[in-house]
């Protein structure tokens, strides 16, 4: 398919770029469509196919068909398909993070970046599906053997967000194909293109049909309803908003489904007055700015003690003021645009009713041309605003003052989200310390970039349920089994 390559304005060839569902090994089209549009430019990247309920009963069907001959494949046979799929991956790097970019707005450098890493997850898990051990447990009196086995759950459904197009699906997809799974994905309407550019890949590598598909629609919480509730799926992996993973786990509750849920955050950063100033800098633009600040580990509130509060903020806003915005397909362009008009409506009220409460604007604080917003520095946000509770999914730093180590670990507990937290000192006492008393799934010390294949990726409180990655990851797609031998 001819795509325009909305920088030059050239047309190029890149034979990723579909069309179509893909469902059962091949592409389905569907009666209607709707357009994929690149936040760059607000045009039209392609159209997709907009499935009926049918279709994507059928989908189920194929995957539940499909999963009863993978479970018994050897897992060398399984970890084999999932290491060539991943090389493939590699191989179409170029292709891949262009189309990510066309889709999602992020620089194309991000995009390579994430190529790498959502193939990373394949490259774990074709390893971790020769580890899915079981135990032998000691049975305390004469006459009886126990053991346990872990075997895969059976079909899962998958849903993700539009943030990391490729990432977010390889960190469910990857594990379930190991454990033994078949998946439906359903993939986030601003983004399909690259779910469905993999699973052609998936198919090239020998994956059998049946066994990966993606469902593509407009009507998200009609798909989520006929995911959470059919008979034919055991599992339910979600990562998006917590307002959407809350109305799943109710729906998933009829069929009593295993579910993993990766929610919402509202990521606060300390900086104490024994951090390294500028490598927590350094950390702070990584933490806050990737993906245009539209990430669900990405910083929300930056909590600075007092003595240091105005070296920090002067600091940050001289590096925040050399970020270049522009289109992602530009070389040399460190910000996107937002997502979508909502996402840039809630920027701009985000910073508005900051600024009405008492904050004062160090740099940027408008919108721009398109969908684009300039990367800005508020200083003495007050706990009142929106900024402190609300995650804002944007390109906006935003300084809180403190005073002692008790009331920055307070203000950054303080919030109904858990996912990530970092913290700047060079005291590895209080290190400690902190880290212990955040609560948070996973906790950055003196370390902005946090997300790695290997490491479980998840949230307590309302951030969610489960762990992706790591050893933990393959366990969401498995049951434990326990056999008792009578001797
Ligand atoms: P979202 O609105 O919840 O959408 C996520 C996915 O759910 C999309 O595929 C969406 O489909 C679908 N969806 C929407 N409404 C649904 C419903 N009623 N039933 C079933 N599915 C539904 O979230 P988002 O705005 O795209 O993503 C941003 C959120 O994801 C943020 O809160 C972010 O923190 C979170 N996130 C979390 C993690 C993590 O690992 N914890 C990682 C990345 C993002 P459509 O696209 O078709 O609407």
């Amino acid at each position: 398919m001819m795509i325009l390559n909305s920088s030059t304005m050239k047309k190029t060839k890149n034979k990723l770029l579909k069309d179509a569902a893909f469902v059962n090994g091949k592409e389905v089209k569907g009666k209607k469509t709707f357009e994929v549009i690149n936040p760059a430019t607000l045009k039209p990247i392609t159209v997709m196919a907009d499935l009926s309920p049918k279709e994507i009963e059928k989908a189920i069907d194929s995957a539940y068909t499909a999963w009863r001959k993978w479970k018994d494949t050897p897992i060398e046979r399984r970890s084999n398909i999932l290491q060539t799929w991943y090389q493939l991956i590699v191989d179409h790097t170029d292709e891949l993070a262009e189309i990510m970019t066309l889709e999602s707005g992020k620089p194309l450098r991000e995009s390579k970046i994430e190529v790498n890493y959502g193939g990373s997850f394949i490259n774990w898990f074709a390893q971790e599906a020769y580890r899915t051990y079981g135990d032998q447990i000691p049975f305390p009196q004469q006459g009886k053997k126990i053991l346990t086995i872990k075997q895969p759950v059976g079909v899962a459904a998958a849903i993700t967000p539009w943030n990391f197009p490729l990432a977010m699906v390889t960190r469910k997809v990857a594990p379930a194909l190991a454990a033994g799974c078949s998946v439906v994905l359903k993939p986030a309407s601003q983004t399909p293109l690259t779910a469905i550019a993999i699973a052609h890949l998936a198919k090239q590598a020998g994956l059998p049909d049946g066994i990966f598909n993606v469902i593509t629609s407009k009507d998200a919480s009609g798909v989520g309803t006929l995911l959470s509730t059919s008979t034919k799926i055991r599992k339910l992996s979600f990562t998006g908003s917590t307002m959407v993973g809350k109305t799943l786990m109710e729906q998933a509750a009829s069929t009593v489904k295993k579910i993993s849920l990766e929610l919402g955050g509202n990521a606060p950063f300390i900086v104490f007055d024994d951090a390294d100033l500028d490598a927590a800098v350094k950390g702070a633009i990584a933490a806050k700015f990737r993906n245009t600040g539209q990430t669900c580990v990405a910083v929300n509130r930056f909590l600075v003690q007092e003595s240091i509060f105005d070296a920090f903020a002067e600091k940050i806003k001289q590096k925040v003021q050399q970020l270049q915005v522009g289109n992602g397909l530009k070389k040399g362009v460190d910000v996107g645009p937002l997502i979508n008009q909502s996402g840039l409506q809630k920027v701009i009220e985000h910073v508005e009713d900051a600024v009405e409460k008492g904050a004062t604007i160090l740099t940027g604080g408008k919108a721009m041309k398109g969908l684009f917003y300039e990367p800005t520095v508020l200083t003495d946000v007050p706990l009142t605003a929106k900024l402190a509770k609300e995650e804002t999914f944007g390109p906006v730093v935003s300084l809180f003052r403190f005073k002692t180590e008790e009331e920055g670990i307070d203000l950054a507990n303080h919030t109904e989200f858990g996912l990530a937290a970092y913290f700047y000192s060079e005291n590895i006492k209080r290190c400690w310390r902190v880290a212990e008393a955040l609560e948070a799934g996973m906790v950055g010390i003196n370390e902005g970039a946090i997300s790695t294949a290997v490491a479980p990726f998840g949230g307590i409180k309302e951030s969610g349920l489960g762990r992706e990655g790591s050893k933990y990851g393959i366990d969401e797609y498995m049951e434990l089994k326990y056999l008792c031998f009578g001797l």
